[in-house]
């Protein structure tokens, strides 16, 4: 019994000499610093041979504690080697989005603050911050005042949250309490949209008990939108699923005559607008959002387009009750507050990291006039790339209508060819996808640090890969 005491009491004694001396943290701060100011320069993706070497931490776990310099050394000169930098201007996979300086600061600041952002009384902080992002973000959405937010990992939890709160809604509208019943035996669910709704929806369906075959699937055009001719009559058992920013495309769903109809007929709109519902921010793109306020739910990604720090979810939906019924929790040692807003009502989590900080930075930085210039910036550049290709004869295969811009050669061969030649070339990274039957090279933009410049640099390497092939 003694001994073990005394190995706890040197361990603690250690930390706390950690906590108390600092180096380790002076230690982080320089390594991060260099890693942040070799973003320029680093290959935006790891090569072969670094990913290799990643197989150095596949060590036997230590009997004993290990010197916590040399953990961050070793995260900083063997584990950076396997980092894709997205952070800088040339990465154009995914939709990934960089991270504004002011949210890493933030981050670094709360963390040690490392507040349980699930009730109001395990973080005043949070919960009054999270009011004033759902308030601000309202704002710049136009949407309606009596909309509410939860703060998740992303987007998929959000598109989850959304998805939770209609079925409630939806049920009880026809006289069934899913929290009780469930869903064996409820009233049918009509679940309607079309092929070209992100895998993320299908995914969340299946998680709430509906299998991808209770989905009714209408047609999508050209450009991967809704045919809204081909809706059927709805009523108040549908809950139909819209797309702010097809993930190929970029292309928006018409919200205005869907919303109304759905409307008249007590159906729900779910509306997923992860990387594409933040142009509703910018004076000359808020066009392709019209109609958005009259929907029931939406589903956004700060992570993505507004260049927060991974884990940056965000579900806003107009009908409180429904959203807080379909994610209530209850328990005898939870202490809800009577006057208070708490953060768990609105989200699957209980406990969870206040990530609402960085959010909360990053709007607060940039101002309406910011954060429009920002995601207006994120469609200039991507049409700068589409007519410098234009113009250097690649095919364009979408309408640039925000940040996606698709690319397709002569044959699906040529174009895998020039994607892994690009890729490997460390200077820049796309992704890739399938379009209307064809491979196709997928560009994303949307790193507030993608420049004129980069962009001009990108398309000599497209030019510098044609002629290899
Ligand atoms: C990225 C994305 C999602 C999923 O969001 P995560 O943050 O990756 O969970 C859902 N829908 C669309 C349209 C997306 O672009």
């Amino acid at each position: 019994m003694r001994k073990k005491k005394d190995s706890n009491n040197s361990i603690q004694n250690k930390m706390l000499s950690e906590l108390k001396s600092k180096d380790l943290f002076e230690v982080a701060k320089n390594y991060a610093f260099q890693y942040l100011d070799e973003t320029e320069t680093r290959d935006v993706y790891p090569s072969q041979e670094n990913i290799q070497k990643l197989q150095d931490f596949n060590e036997i776990l230590p009997d004993e504690s290990s010197k916590p310099e040399d953990i961050i050394k070793q995260l900083h000169t063997l584990g950076t080697l396997g980092t894709v930098n997205h952070t800088g201007g040339n990465y154009f996979g995914f939709i990934i989005g960089s991270a504004t300086p002011v949210s890493l600061a933030t981050k670094w600041l709360t963390d040690v603050w490392d507040q349980c952002g699930g009730l109001f009384v395990s973080s005043p902080i949070n919960a009054s911050l999270e009011l004033v992002c759902e308030k601000w973000l309202k704002e710049i959405l136009n949407l309606p005042k009596n909309t509410v937010a939860g703060f998740v990992s992303g987007g998929s939890m959000a598109n989850f949250s959304a998805l939770a709160a209609a079925r409630f809604h939806i049920l009880k509208q026809q006289g069934w309490n899913v929290n009780k019943k469930g869903l064996s035996g409820a009233p049918k669910i009509r679940l309607i949209t079309h092929n070209q709704i992100h895998a993320s929806i299908k995914k969340n369906l299946v998680l709430l008990g509906f299998g991808d075959e209770c989905i009714e699937y209408i047609s999508s055009d050209d450009e991967g939108r809704i045919v809204v001719e081909e809706l059927p009559i709805l009523d108040n058992s549908c809950i139909i699923f819209l797309q702010a920013g097809n993930a190929n495309s970029g292309s928006f769903d018409n919200f205005e005559t869907v919303c109304e109809m759905a409307n008249k007929a007590k159906s729900w709109v779910h509306i997923d607008g992860a990387f594409g519902l933040w142009v509703a921010a910018s004076k000359s793109l808020s066009y392709l959002t019209k109609g958005i306020e009259k929907a029931d739910s939406w589903a956004l990604d700060a992570h993505k387009t507004l260049n927060v720090p991974y884990d940056s979810g965000i579900v806003l939906c107009k009908h409180a009750t429904s959203m807080a019924n379909a994610l209530q929790a209850s328990g005898d040692y939870i202490i809800y507050s009577d006057t208070k807003r708490d953060p768990m009502l609105y989200t699957p989590e209980m406990s969870k990291r206040s990530r609402v900080f960085e959010l909360w930075a990053t709007l607060k930085y940039l101002g309406k006039n910011g954060i429009d210039t920002m995601v207006t910036s994120f469609h200039e550049r991507a049409v700068q790339l589409a007519e410098g290709l234009n113009k250097e004869g690649f095919e364009i295969l979408n309408e640039v209508v925000f940040n996606q811009v698709l690319v397709g050669l002569e044959t699906d061969e040529k174009t895998t060819k020039m994607l892994s030649s690009i890729q490997n070339s460390g200077k820049a990274w796309l992704g890739g996808s399938l379009w209307k039957g064809r491979t196709v090279i997928r560009v994303s933009v949307s790193s507030w640090r993608t420049s004129y410049k980069d962009i001009v640099n990108t398309i000599e390497l497209f030019k510098e890969a044609k002629k290899d092939l």
